[in-house]
């Protein structure tokens, strides 16, 4: 989950993956978008200042992307609802080709050089490498840096300056998802060793078979094309992922690798179909919202029905499955969420409850509850599961038959209450559900995130002068987990600004290493200072997207029968237990904290070895990179 401000160190003036109104700074003069997942969209919906410029795939996704907020009108007793859609931002966003450097200008005479890399995470996903006035960065966004990848963009033309070392990349935002401290030895399979496992355990099973890929959000493509291609059969999509997906074969500009094998092209005056299909004819594979009422789920209990699910990692004999994964709630779903704008209206909501809940009185109490950890939250909205909504709420057309235009609009509350009640009696339905899943599920290894071991991999291919992590969990926040301690050996200079601005807002003080600083830094006073005015918001103001809110999915993450041999990757709350006595750990000398990293790196090179993952070139740790005097 990115906490990227988006402000941009060195180049103040731009904007990436956060469009977030601050008012005490100016108005970016071109923002950039890597790709299409929520948390880095935040801001998004209200942004108007100027163009943002993406990959042609991201374009067309996000101009795609369907949000249903609900509001509540008392007066009439009715949810009101709209479609919210990022249409309106048609012509302020701009497509850039890959790999092909592109002079924007932002003001008379002032002017970015922008290149956009693959970032191997999800369908658009890319890279930033910004370039001007004598600074460099490189915005990771998310990635997944394997060791093939990094090898393709050591040889990228342009970015040979930066890996040959002629040049020196000023700074490198960092994806820094599983650099945190619980996922440091985290050692994955590459994705085409977790591709083959899947197809290797799918095949085993009868042709009659049907499989329901739960694809929760972007990021899962290549899993679809190994499926479909092993299993001779498509995949079928609901409506609204059909929608998303199809947008890449009308746009000859988003024709990357993936866009033919997903959507098809035209063959002479035949149109080839990809594995991709809105279609329930010759579709063995299932990838479409469990809300949606596809055959798939109206079948729950046949025998034939195997359920994949991708997990990140398996990690002393467990299995570590993706937050959010599983759960109903992901950037592929159509996003339905009820609107709670005051104290006000959340009492209105809880008086509505207990009206229909009278003949239920052992639930009013524990719904009061709910209610009031809500308020106390500062929760703005509650997050409406499509599938649960579909069970709980009544809606049928004009012929009895259960509505599948699924309209909300005019919703008397009264309905709402039963989906809302389900939050709080547990879902039995979906225990049962798991319960019935976990008999024939497979599960198989596909991170669209980089390991540490694979982070030290595209780190030691630049050696940049700094590193920014873009992923911070300030509750389990460490020393240990510091950009210096963990990338600190392959870094080309000893500047740690971002480190120094988190230590000074946590508290966290190691003199001695700054002692060490100051004396090392002692010739060239001024190097480790930042160049560019320092934002004031460093703290992301947290907008209250799908992210943030209250989930109706995510209650069933607690439910003991889900996941009796997955580890979910451990909530904040969980880890700050056991972290929160290292916090204040003293300081360090720069001794001790090579033997630190050096104790760190073994760690999860040890998983490498033990799963038998061992691709890393030799001994590149140990290797001193020159260090800039
Ligand atoms: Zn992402
Ligand atoms: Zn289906």
């Amino acid at each position: 989950m990115s906490t990227f401000d988006g402000i941009v160190r060195e180049f103040p003036y731009i904007r990436i993956d956060n469009f977030t109104n601050y008012p005490d700074e100016p108005p970016p003069l071109a923002c950039f978008l890597s790709h299409v997942h929520s948390d880095h969209l935040k801001g998004l919906e209200s942004f108007k200042s100027t163009f943002i410029y993406c990959t042609a795939q991201t374009r067309e996704l996000l101009l795609r992307l369907e949000k249903y907020p609900h509001r509540m009108n008392f007066a009439r007793g009715i949810l009101e609802s709209r479609k919210q859609t990022y249409r309106r931002l048609k012509n302020h966003i701009k497509p850039i080709p890959l790999e092909t450097p592109t002079e924007i200008e932002l003001a008379p005479g002032q002017s970015i050089r922008v290149t956009l890399f693959d970032a191997n995470h999800c369908l658009g996903s890319c890279m930033f490498l910004i370039e001007g006035n004598g600074k460099a960065i490189l915005y990771t966004g998310d990635l997944r840096s394997e060791q093939w990848w990094v090898n393709t963009l050591i040889r990228n033309p342009v970015l040979l300056p930066y890996t040959k070392g002629t040049q020196r990349l000023d700074n490198i935002y960092l994806d820094t998802t599983f650099a945190s401290s619980d996922a440091l030895e985290y050692e994955m399979p590459s994705k085409g060793e977790g591709l083959n496992e899947l197809i290797k355990k799918a095949s085993q099973y009868p042709p009659e078979t049907i499989f329901y890929l739960n694809t929760w959000t972007f990021g899962y493509e290549e899993a679809w094309i190994a499926l479909s291609a092993a299993l001779k059969t498509r995949v079928h999509l609901d409506d609204y992922r059909w929608r998303l997906y199809s947008s890449q074969r009308d746009q000859p500009t988003c024709y990357g690798p993936q866009t033919a094998p997903l959507v098809g092209y035209k063959l002479g005056n035949h149109e080839h179909p990809g594995c991709l299909t809105n279609s329930l004819e010759g579709a063995r594979i299932h990838s479409c919202e469990r809300g949606t009422r596809c055959e798939v789920f109206q079948n729950l209990h046949a025998a034939n029905v195997v359920w994949i699910t991708p997990i990140i990692a398996r990690h002393k004999g467990n299995e570590i499955a993706e937050i959010g994964a599983g759960g109903g709630h992901g950037d592929l779903n159509q996003t339905h969420s009820l609107e709670l704008y005051d104290l006000g209206s959340v009492q209105q909501l809880l008086a509505i409850c207990n009206r229909v809940l009278q003949a239920q009185p052992e639930l009013k109490e524990p719904m009061k509850e709910w209610f009031s950890s809500l308020m106390k939250n500062g929760k703005e909205s509650i997050n409406l599961d499509l599938e649960i909504l579909r069970d709980e709420v009544e809606i049928t057309s004009q012929d009895g038959r259960p509505d599948d235009e699924f309209d909300m609009d005019n919703l008397p509350i009264d309905k709402l209450v039963p989906a809302l009640t389900r939050l709080i009696t547990g879902k039995s339905k979906q225990e049962e559900e798991d319960r019935i899943k976990q008999q024939r599920q497979i599960t198989f290894p596909f991170s669209r995130h980089s390991s540490y071991l694979e982070l030290r991999e595209l780190v030691q291919a630049f050696k940049p002068k700094d590193i920014y992590p873009c992923t911070v969990d300030r509750s389990t926040y460490t020393y240990d987990v510091s950009m210096e301690m963990l990338f600190g050996d392959l870094c080309s200079a000893n500047i740690f600004q971002a480190d120094k601005e988190l230590h000074a807002q946590l508290g966290i003080k190691d003199s001695e290493a700054e002692d060490e600083e100051s004396q090392r830094s002692t010739p060239s006073p001024g190097r480790d200072r930042p160049t560019v005015p320092q934002p004031r918001h460093s703290e992301p103001i947290i907008e209250h997207d799908g992210a943030e809110k209250t989930d109706l999915s995510r209650a069933s993450e607690a439910s003991p029968i889900r996941s009796s041999s997955t580890v979910r990757y451990e909530t904040p709350k969980k880890r700050a237990k056991t972290s929160r006595s290292t916090r204040s750990t003293p300081s360090s000398t720069q001794s001790d904290r090579n033997v630190r990293r050096e104790a760190m790196y073994n760690a999860a090179l040890h998983q490498r070895w033990e799963k038998g993952f061992f691709t890393s070139v030799d001994g590149y740790h140990n290797q001193e990179p020159e260090k800039e005097l």
